[in-house]
């Protein structure tokens, strides 16, 4: 036996799979940027909006006024929420 199906389901690491998976979801967005929003999602699945929103509040503002980053980061926090169900 040597499969390594859980080799993507560490929980707290954003794997790199999730980057190429923002890449297809809009290809317009910087990559350096996928990174801060994975950050976002992350802080929003450990500690809540409010906590993420306090520790970048100039992500923060910058999703209020960006549809396109808000898409990611919901789909991210859904990702991840997904990948950790005790979330
Ligand atoms: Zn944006």
């Amino acid at each position: 036996m040597q499969e390594y199906d859980r080799r993507n389901h560490e929980p707290g690491d954003v794997a790199p799979d999730l980057l190429t998976r923002f890449a297809a979801l809009d290809g317009k967005i910087e990559a350096h940027r996928y990174e801060r929003l994975a950050v976002y999602a992350e802080t929003i699945v450990s500690s809540g909006r409010d906590k993420a929103a306090e520790r970048f509040p100039e992500l923060s503002a910058h999703l209020d006024a960006c549809s396109d980053c808000r898409v990611v980061v919901d789909e991210t926090v859904a990702f991840i929420m997904e990948a950790e169900p005790s979330g």
